[in-house]
């Protein structure tokens, strides 16, 4: 083989492994994370010792003790942020 085919085959190897790393990381940033449905804040469905709870507003996991407390019908509900319990309020009432 002559140096010029060396060169062109080392090119090609190159562009390909770019050409992978791209798509690799194209296919990472949409891919859906497909673990929780809605927008929890943080992301992860389970936080180490600390119940999570689902606002029934928005359909967000929170967890427990950063959640809008509210009792309804002697029901304690759980809710992601102060909007969705005046949200949730307003359309059951
Ligand atoms: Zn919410």
């Amino acid at each position: 083989m002559g140096p010029l085919l060396w060169l062109k085959m080392i090119r090609l190897v190159i562009a390909g492994i770019i050409v992978y790393v791209v798509y690799r990381s194209l296919k990472s940033l949409f891919a859906p994370s497909g673990r929780v449905s809605g927008n929890a804040p943080g992301g992860t469905p389970r936080i180490e010792g600390e119940d999570l709870v689902k606002d029934p507003c928005c359909g967000t996991y929170v967890p427990v003790s950063s959640a809008c407390k509210a009792t309804m019908d002697g029901k304690t509900l759980y809710f992601c942020s102060r909007e969705c319990l005046e949200k949730y309020k307003r359309e059951t009432s």
